[in-house]
């Protein structure tokens, strides 16, 4: 005897294999296991980061999978074990999707850095869907002040700005650069002022240069007409410039522009070297560093922060539906600047 049971069904962007694309399917509504909660997916944002699972960019991922790490929504079901967070509390899910607590790292309690920290949309199906599940170590609390399609974006690229430039070094009144005006820069500039920094924005022609200003920059080197490093100089160097433009040939040129004892500090990401001489950080005791990630406790510093001074992202929005759309405009680097999808 066979007895029926009507099995809940939601949509999902899913990828069935690397570089097939996103396609909506229907999926069945999943069940939160031990020390997990199911969370109603509300906004979702579309970050570069995504084209790892789309086009298939690292080894060993398992297909079919759905993608998305900038996930803001409601907890919706509990599962086993878990009591720290409650039915219908406000909750996000970042890049940092959970953490073993056993690898050398956790075990000095920098589980930022685990060795097999877990990622949503690749570890396990992300928010590019109505449900999805995530272990509570990866949970973010949402202010109810911020909406849920604003706080997506704060999720992922919000918050890397935000604590790469918290932990920088830099204090009020220090000339702080910020290298690239896209997703990850804009939201830079504004922390960067906020924060009391004298700021400089580094971007490419002057048709950008009032969206910074308007942003909080101080200044506006534009590095197509102008020498940023020598530009920076001018005013003494910097003592801390975010690279956030995924492009290894801005990033070299901007060593040049520090400061003594100014860092360079990586967040874009890129594959090709940056050469320099050793000269260019021994003298004046530089310095380039590789931004590394959050913990879930950090993003709700970022969040709070924005709650606070109004940071926001300038966003488009697409419905779940339209993902494949949505993926299409963030990779064309002509989305202003982050797209989001809603459920
Ligand atoms: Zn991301
Ligand atoms: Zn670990």
């Amino acid at each position: 005897m066979t007895t029926a049971v009507a099995v809940a069904t939601m949509k999902a962007a899913q990828v069935s294999a690397a570089g097939a694309g996103l396609r909506i399917v229907e999926l069945e509504v999943p069940d939160p296991g031990p020390g997990q909660v199911r969370i109603k997916v509300k906004a979702c944002g579309v970050c570069h980061s995504d084209a790892i699972i789309v086009e298939g960019r690292r080894p060993g991922i398992s297909y079919p999978l759905v993608p998305g790490h900038e996930v803001a929504g409601v907890v919706d079901a509990l599962g086993a074990g878990v009591t720290e967070w409650r039915k219908g509390q406000r909750v996000g899910v970042g890049w940092h999707g959970g953490h073993d607590g056993t690898c050398p790292e956790c075990r000095r309690g920098d589980y930022r850095l685990c060795r097999n920290e877990k990622n949503p949309g690749l570890s396990y199906d992300g928010g590019y869907q109505e449900y999805m599940l995530a272990p509570v170590d990866a949970l973010v609390s949402i202010p109810d002040s911020l909406s849920d399609v604003d706080a997506a974006p704060l999720l992922c690229a919000g918050s890397a700005t935000y604590n790469a430039l918290r932990r920088s070094g830099a204090m009020p009144g220090d000339l702080v650069a910020v290298q690239g005006i896209g997703g990850l820069g804009h939201f830079g500039i504004q922390f960067a002022s906020k924060f009391g920094y004298k700021v400089a924005a580094v971007g490419r022609g002057s048709k950008i240069e009032s969206l910074a200003m308007k942003l909080g920059a101080d200044v506006y080197i534009d590095s197509k007409a102008k020498n940023a490093a020598e530009e920076l100089q001018k005013s003494g160097g910097a003592k801390v410039i975010i690279a956030t433009a995924p492009d290894s040939k801005a990033m070299t040129e901007m060593i040049g522009g520090l400061g003594s004892n100014g860092k360079l500090v990586l967040i874009g990401v890129s594959a090709n070297p940056i050469e320099f001489a050793p000269t260019q950080l021994i003298r004046g005791g530089k310095a380039i560093e590789g931004w590394a990630g959050v913990t879930p406790a950090d993003t709700d510093d970022a969040l709070h922060f924005a709650e606070l001074r109004g940071v926001r992202a300038m966003i488009e929005t697409y419905p779940l539906e339209k993902a494949p759309e949505a993926y299409a405009r963030m990779m064309s680097g002509d989305a202003e600047f982050r797209v989001v999808l809603t459920m």
